[in-house]
C-alpha cells in the first residue's frame, strides 16, 4: 500500500472508532402536497426536518421553470470568471433585487455562501487589521479568517461584553477591525445579538458584518436577521447565501456601493472562479420573486418551529432551527436512527461541525411541515429521545 492510501485508512479507522465518521447518503427530494418535503434515503420514505431549503422553493415550479428558461436562453455554465466572460445579464437583476430586499446600497454574487465569506474577509482584513469572531459562527468564517493576513481573535458566543473587553484592550493596535458573526446559528437557531453589535461596532469604529445564511426568507418578512426590530441594524456588510430559503445555489453580499466595487476588483474567490451558472441566478431571481410578494410564506418556517419547541416545552424558537442537545456522537447517531425508524429524517450533528461534548439533532423547519407530523415528531421526541433539556441556544444575551 502507497504511503497515501495508509495515511488515509488510518485516518478513516480514527474516525470511525469515535464515531465521526460521516457518510454521503444519497437522498432524493421532493415536495408532496399532502406530506410535505419528503426525502427518499436506502428505499425509504422519510419525512425531512434536515433541509435548509426553509420554504421549499427548490421545487417549486416557477423556479424550476425559471431555471430552465436560462439554460435554453444562455446555456448550461457561464464559462468564465465574472471578470471575464461570465458575467451573463441576470447578475446586475439579482444584485439589484438582493440589494432592494437587504436595504442595501449594492450587491455582489459569488459562487457560493462559502466561497463568498472566503473571498469577502480577506480583501476587507490586511496586515495590522483585527478579526473578531463570533465562537459559534459557521466554519467559512473561520477558514476566510485564515486567509487573511490579520490578526484574529474569538469571543464568547453572542457574549457583546466579551467583544467589547477585547475592543477595548486591543482595538488600538490596529488599524481597521472586522466583527464577524452569523446572524442565525446555523447549528443552534439563535440570533445574535445585532443590534448591540451595531452600537458597540459603532463606538470602536469596527466593521459590522453578519452572514445571514438562515435569516433570509424567513425572518423579518424574509428580509433576515438584520430587520428583526422593524428597523435595519447597522450591519455594513450583509453576507448569505441562495443555497438556503432561496432555494438554489450561490452566496451574497450587500453593502454600500464602494465596498461593492472593491470587492468586485479584489475579492479572489470572485476573481479567480467560474461565475454561476445562469439557471441558479434564474431561480435565486424567481425565488425572491416569490419572498417580496408573499411575507406569509415567510413566517411559516418560524411558526411551524415554536410549534414544536411549544410541544416539548422548550424556549420559544428564534429561528426555523432547534437544536436537541445529546451530548456524545453516539447518542446523537442514536436519536437519529429512532426518528429515522418511525419516518422522520433528522440528520444527527456531530464535531467537528459543533464543539465536542455537544453533538445533536438538528430539526429545520419548513413552510410545508403539517401541524399534526409536527405533534407527532414532538411526541416521539418527549417519549423515546433522552435530550439534555438546556440547549445552548438558551445562552442569554448580554
Ligand atoms: C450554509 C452556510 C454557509 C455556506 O453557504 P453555501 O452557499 O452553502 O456555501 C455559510 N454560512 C452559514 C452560516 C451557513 O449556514
Amino acid at each position: 500500500m502507497n504511503s497515501l492510501d495508509a495515511f488515509a485508512n488510518s485516518k478513516l479507522f480514527e474516525l470511525e472508532r469515535a464515531s465521526l465518521r460521516r457518510q454521503l447518503v444519497e437522498t432524493r427530494r421532493e415536495l408532496e402536497p399532502e406530506e410535505g418535503p419528503v426525502a427518499f434515503r436506502g428505499g425509504r420514505k422519510l419525512l425531512s426536518f434536515s433541509c435548509n431549503d426553509y420554504l421549499n422553493l427548490s421545487q417549486h415550479p416557477a423556479v424550476k421553470a425559471a431555471a430552465i428558461a436560462a439554460i435554453e436562453t444562455y446555456g448550461a455554465g457561464s464559462g468564465a470568471s465574472r471578470l471575464v466572460t461570465g458575467n451573463h445579464p441576470l447578475f446586475a437583476d439579482l444584485e439589484r433585487r438582493l440589494a432592494r430586499l437587504k436595504g442595501g446600497a449594492a450587491a455582489c454574487v459569488f459562487g457560493s455562501g462559502y466561497l463568498a465569506n472566503l473571498g469577502i474577509i480577506p480583501a476587507l482584513a490586511g496586515e495590522g487589521d483585527l478579526i473578531l469572531i463570533d465562537a459559534l459562527s459557521h466554519a467559512c468564517i473561520f477558514s476566510g479568517s485564515r486567509l487573511a493576513p490579520a490578526e484574529t481573535r474569538i469571543f464568547r458566543h453572542n457574549d457583546v461584553d466579551d467583544a467589547r473587553r477585547i475592543l477595548n484592550a486591543e482595538r488600538g493596535r490596529f488599524r481597521h477591525a472586522l466583527l464577524v458573526t452569523d446572524g442565525v446559528f446555523s447549528m443552534d437557531g439563535d440570533l445574535a445579538p445585532i443590534a448591540a453589535l451595531a452600537a458597540l461596532c459603532a463606538e470602536y469604529d469596527v466593521w459590522l458584518m453578519s452572514d445571514d445564511a438562515h435569516g433570509l426568507g424567513v425572518l423579518a418578512d424574509g428580509r433576515g436577521s438584520s430587520f428583526i426590530d422593524g428597523s435595519k441594524a447597522d450591519v455594513l456588510l450583509q453576507m448569505g447565501t441562495l443555497s438556503k430559503a432561496i432555494g438554489g445555489y450561490g452566496g451574497y453580499l450587500c453593502a454600500s456601493q464602494p465596498v461593492i466595487e472593491l470587492l468586485k476588483t479584489r475579492a479572489r474567490t470572485l476573481l479567480f472562479a467560474t461565475g454561476l451558472p445562469p439557471a441558479s441566478v434564474a431561480a435565486a431571481i424567481a425565488a425572491l420573486e416569490i419572498i417580496e410578494n408573499s411575507p406569509d410564506l415567510t413566517m411559516k418556517p418560524l411558526a411551524k418551529a415554536r410549534t414544536f419547541t411549544k410541544h416539548l416545552g422548550l424556549p420559544a424558537a428564534q429561528s426555523p432551527i432547534v437544536p436537541l442537545m445529546l451530548g456524545t456522537a453516539e447518542a446523537a447517531m442514536a436519536a437519529s436512527k429512532i426518528l429515522e425508524e418511525e419516518g422522520f429524517l433528522v440528520v444527527a450533528i456531530r464535531p467537528p461541525t459543533v464543539p465536542e461534548g455537544k453533538a445533536r439533532l438538528r430539526f429545520a423547519f419548513s413552510a410545508a411541515h403539517s401541524d399534526v407530523d409536527i405533534a407527532r415528531l414532538a411526541g416521539l421526541v418527549a417519549e423515546r429521545i433522552p435530550f439534555q433539556p438546556e440547549p445552548v441556544s438558551c445562552q442569554p444575551f448580554s
